[in-house]
């Protein structure tokens, strides 16, 4: 329950003087429907404004504030057009004040002719003529003190402006409590913040004031940080289970490759780490095709070892699929029982597989992420692993822990290439393993970055490509507009494939049946199929070996990462492998720049360090945190510097015995709530 005394901030906007239903509605265009919403709206800038007598093409530029007396109205010839007000100053020196949109009639209110009216806005000299673009304000003189020189500017939407946002700041400013300090005393005076009601006020009143800002992202990224090191000790405090495999199991595995010393370290800390009673939370990083599947299958086979039963979930259905295929080739010679769940297993078959987990006859089920949502008993679930995780976030880790008596040890996977701080900001409850290493005789991907107008050689080369017995991906790019888009696209390219290259062209989309999919996916395998066209569902995880071309339609769309994902389909056998990047004509500068820095390096996260550079902040962190709140203060770039501090901070904090009972902890369960982390809250007060 959120302590009483932050209710004031929690009241809804419309409890604020002056907020009647007119400004309720674009307000909560804005996402603040709360005091504390219009709290962390922050300005983008602010404007200032000079007072002037006379007009002067020397101000133009700068906002001004000037008394001005309307002679003449000037409409356009067309209803688009703008409607002009031509105006003097006191000696008569001459300004056009411009409308657009059909604002006559409001112009003729704001301006009658004749009377002398005081006029914010910003100069500017459009030819030899000056005007000024929708005034900010225009007021009678005996109003004129309501103008002043310097005002915060909010993100706005239509109907509300950001006088009216910074009116609605104070007001809720007024509202916050006094509240104690959450940050280390020591952090606070090096780092020269403001206190927490000081740095709001000077963020608002003064954009510029980097400290305030900073002061503010930090108390975000803290509090998240907070959040997750509540997660990782309510986890650990649990008693799981202690898993001691003696590699009878492991011994019979008929491998063709010797593991990599990356794989062998990886499958040691986890071996470690399982023989704990304590659960596991470990985060197992490695760029794609690092081979992150053996470990994987390692990790299962050691739990069944120790009596215990394993899961592997997978975030789609073809790489359920695959999943379950390199399983049960691998682990039935074994004698281990390998059965798939997900939402498409049914009726008989379904309830068997049940059957079979709750009595201990099946040892590792591979899943969907679905199937984590229902009700599916385990004899004695001892480790789940969840591959490619970037669709899987806190609230989802969370209840997979919660279910059962004895929570299983949780091996996460993933290939996002994302900056190791801020690997941080999403995973900061985990240990991590890396896979800095690639299994070897891989060879580097060739990535060229090709113009669309050039499709008819490309479509030239793949036909080389597989005369020659290779196969190749065809991605098709991302549709905007609809839903369905992505899926027309790609079919309207499988057809003009077929044109070419007959039955050898095979497509997969997300609208398909499962069966459908399945089978085709099964003929690529096979290399039935030569050329499989196909939307974003291969992004992740499909491994075939044997494919060494992918062309990527309309490459400029993608994220980076996403490319990257894409582009890992190949380069896992040993033939040289080429990733074909098409390009539209009119790109800018910085799509121009990402291309380039997919051609130049194969390297995950070097890709993502640039990406992060190239796109500024705010981006990288879309993905973060299901379920829960998405940053609203701190963008990807002060994410990434604040976050070691905080980390660091917030495990000290929950580490100590009774962290949110101590004078500073009590200060930091107010901070969690701010931030609406309540649920690690609650997590800390069921035990
Ligand atoms: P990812 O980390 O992207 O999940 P995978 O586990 O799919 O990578 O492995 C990529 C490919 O590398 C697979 O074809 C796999 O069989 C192969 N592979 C994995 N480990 C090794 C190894 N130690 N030596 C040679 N090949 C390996
Ligand atoms: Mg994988």
């Amino acid at each position: 329950m959120r302590p009483e005394i932050l209710n004031p901030l929690f009241a809804e906007t419309e409890a604020l003087k002056g907020v009647g239903t007119a400004l309720a509605k674009p307000l909560a265009k804005l996402g603040l429907t709360r005091g504390i919403d219009l709290l962390f709206h922050l300005p983008t800038g602010v404007v200032e404004r000079r007072r002037i007598e006379r007009l002067d093409p020397a101000d133009a530029g700068r906002g001004v504030i000037v008394t001005l007396t309307a002679t003449e109205y000037r409409g356009s010839s067309s209803p688009r057009g703008p409607f002009r007000v031509r105006a003097v100053d006191g000696e008569g020196n001459a300004v056009s004040l411009v409308y657009f949109g059909n604002a006559s009639g409001w112009a003729r209110k704001q301006f009658p002719l004749n009377e002398p009216r005081v006029v914010a806005g910003r100069l500017d000299l459009y030819g030899e003529t000056l005007q000024i673009v929708h005034p900010d304000q225009v007021v009678p003189p005996e109003e004129a003190g309501e103008i002043v020189e310097r005002e915060p500017v909010y993100p706005l939407s239509a109907g509300i402006t950001s006088r009216r946002i910074a009116q609605l700041v104070a007001q809720a400013l007024e509202r916050v409590p006094a509240l104690p300090e959450w940050i280390e005393p020591s952090l606070l005076s090096a780092r020269g913040w403001p206190g927490f009601m000081e740095a709001l006020e000077h963020a608002h009143g003064n954009p510029q004031d980097a400290k305030a800002r900073e002061r503010l992202a930090y108390d975000e990224v803290f509090a998240n940080q907070l959040a997750l090191m509540l997660v990782r000790a309510s986890t650990r405090r649990r008693k799981g289970w202690a898993l001691l495999g003696d590699g009878r199991l492991r011994a019979k595995l008929d491998l063709p490759y010797k593991p990599t010393g990356a794989q062998a370290r990886a499958i040691a800390e986890i071996e470690g780490d399982m023989q704990q009673e304590t659960p596991m939370l470990r985060l197992l990083q490695g760029d794609v095709g690092s081979g992150k599947t053996l470990v994987a299958t390692m990790s299962l086979i050691a739990a069944v070892e120790a009596g215990a039963q394993g899961a592997l979930l997978a975030p789609t259905e073809i790489l359920a699929r695959q999943h379950f295929a390199t399983l049960q080739r691998q682990l039935s010679p074994l004698g281990l029982n390998v059965a798939i769940l997900t939402g498409r297993e049914k009726g008989r078959a379904r309830e068997s597989t049940l059957m079979g987990l709750a009595d201990g006859s099946i040892h590792i089920l591979v899943g969907t992420h679905a199937i984590f949502q229902e009700a599916v008993t385990y004899k004695e679930l001892g480790l789940v692993v969840v591959d490619e995780q970037h669709r899987f976030g806190v609230a989802q880790r969370l209840m997979l822990a919660g279910k059962a008596d004895r929570p299983p040890h949780m091996l996460v996977m993933t290939a996002t290439p994302i900056p190791r701080t801020l690997t941080l900001a999403q995973y900061g409850e985990m240990d991590v393993s890396r896979l800095d290493e690639m299994p070897p005789g891989r060879q580097p991907i060739e990535t060229k970055v090709i113009a669309i107008e050039r499709m008819d050689e490309v479509v030239a080369g793949v036909g080389r490509h597989i005369a020659g017995g290779g196969q190749a991906y065809w991605v098709c790019p991302l549709v905007e507009e609809s839903e369905t888009g992505d899926d027309a696209a790609a079919e309207a390219r499988a057809a003009a494939l077929r044109e070419m290259f007959g039955e050898k062209v095979g497509l997969v989309h997300g609208r398909m049946k499962g069966p459908e999919k399945d089978a085709v996916m099964a003929a690529f395998q096979r290399n039935e199929v030569a050329v499989l066209v196909a939307t974003t569902v291969i992004e992740v995880g499909v491994d075939v070996p044997n494919a060494a071309l992918i062309v990527i339609e309309g490459a400029e769309r993608f994220g980076l990462a996403q490319l990257h994902q894409l582009r890992g389909r190949v380069g896992r056998g040993t033939a040289h492998s080429v990733c074909l990047l098409l390009r539209g004509s009119a790109l800018s500068e910085t799509s121009r720049a990402r291309l380039a820095l997919m051609r130049d390096t194969n390297d995950g996260f070097l890709i993502a360090e640039e990406d992060l550079r190239l796109r500024g902040g705010g981006e990288i962190l879309g993905t973060r945190q299901s379920g829960e709140q998405g940053a609203r203060l701190a963008d990807a770039q002060q994410t990434a510097a604040l976050i070691p501090t905080a980390h660091d901070d917030a495990r000290l904090l929950t580490d100590r015995d009774g962290g949110l009972e101590a004078p500073r902890g009590q200060a930091a369960r107010i901070l969690l709530y701010l931030f609406e982390r309540d649920a690690a809250v609650g997590l800390l007060r069921a035990g």
